[in-house]
């Protein structure tokens, strides 16, 4: 395993607004503001769990991460270097290191297409050339991921949907990258299912040194993979810790809600009551002032509608957005 003090990514201030038109001239007339100054890093060989309700930007901020999108502003590092310097074919090499596994396996995976010829499509881009080559690595790459040499020749719409997500691991790790985004990577799969591609993820991070950023509405998926949570809402980090200490001891009043309505894997550990959000989730177009989360928060003081909570090291290493967070966790 690497060390994971070493930095491997380092995000800045990144902002992704989504530009709305209108009138004859078609000007910009509002924006979605779907990532809105968003600071991590992620150390080599760590999980980073990134959570929050649908809607909230953590897969636009994924995919902002590997230039899936083009951040509006902000800095993205990749071993140190900008990457959103990079011209197209600093681009092309460097997605060999950077990959992305999605929700849906299904949908990623072109069905006309054998699994040969899917997981080997990203080593014939990067110039393996020799069919029997590639055909050798993909003959491998199956293996590792559980699946055997009679898949080869079949295609997506013969497989279960755990296997398909095998599939999409197999591609992801063809040019051996070392950062994985995985995208609700498991989301679409029973509760069952979902434990075996976690397992097969964990174990390929031991095997390979892999890095990930680990996007999931799924508290509880998210505990038990990630080293480390970062919790998204509204397009904004509102909480970040070890995993332990968050899902202890979480101190912003959004995370505790989310905490308190998911189902517990752990029988010893006592829930803490119901938080029932009030009101639906703001319009990222208008996001509310001051505090995103005031209009639904229990706690919502006047000073929370008129001023933007600076995002601080309340505990050593825990990190909230939140004017009342306190040291001790569960303070308000
Ligand atoms: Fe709630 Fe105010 Fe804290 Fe925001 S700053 S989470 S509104 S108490």
């Amino acid at each position: 395993m690497p060390e994971k003090n070493e930095i491997l990514v380092r995000l800045e201030n990144i902002v992704k607004h989504y530009p709305i038109r209108g009138g004859i001239f078609l000007k910009e007339i509002a924006s979605v503001k779907a990532v809105d100054g968003i600071s991590l890093h992620i150390r080599k060989g760590e999980t980073l769990g990134l959570v929050g309700e649908s809607g909230c930007g953590k897969s636009t901020l994924g995919r902002a991460l590997l230039r899936l999108e083009e951040p509006t502003s902000g800095k993205v590092f990749f071993h140190g270097e900008d990457i959103l310097t990079y011209d197209k074919k600093q681009m092309r090499n460097l997605r060999k290191q950077m990959q992305i596994i999605f929700q849906d396996p299904f949908s990623s995976l072109n069905p006309r297409k054998t699994v040969s010829y899917i997981v080997g499509e990203p080593l014939r881009i990067h110039g393996v050339q020799n069919r029997r080559e590639r055909e050798q690595r993909v003959l491998e790459l199956l293996e590792t991921v559980g699946l055997k040499k009679e898949h080869m020749r079949r295609y997506p719409h013969q497989f279960s949907g755990g296997q398909r997500q095998r599939i999409g691991v197999a591609r992801a790790l063809s040019l051996h990258p070392e950062l994985i985004v995985c995208d609700e990577a498991v989301s679409a799969l029973d509760v069952s299912i979902q434990a075996q591609v976690i397992n097969l993820l964990q174990d390929l991070q031991e095997e390979f040194g892999l890095t990930y950023l680990f996007i999931s509405h799924d508290l509880s998926v998210v505990e038990h993979i990630s080293d480390r949570v970062a919790v998204m809402y509204l397009g904004k980090l509102v909480e970040l810790a070890r995993s332990e200490k968050l899902y202890q001891s979480p101190l912003h009043p959004y995370t505790q809600a989310l905490l308190s309505a998911s189902p517990l894997p752990d029988p010893d550990r006592t829930k803490a009551h119901r938080i029932i959000l009030k009101g639906d989730v703001p319009s990222p177009i208008t996001p509310p002032s001051g505090c995103r989360f005031h209009t639904r928060c229990l706690y919502a003081q006047q000073v929370c509608r008129e001023k933007e909570p600076e995002f601080r090291e309340v505990e050593k290493k825990h990190w909230a957005a939140c004017f009342f967070a306190k040291e001790s966790g569960n303070s308000l």
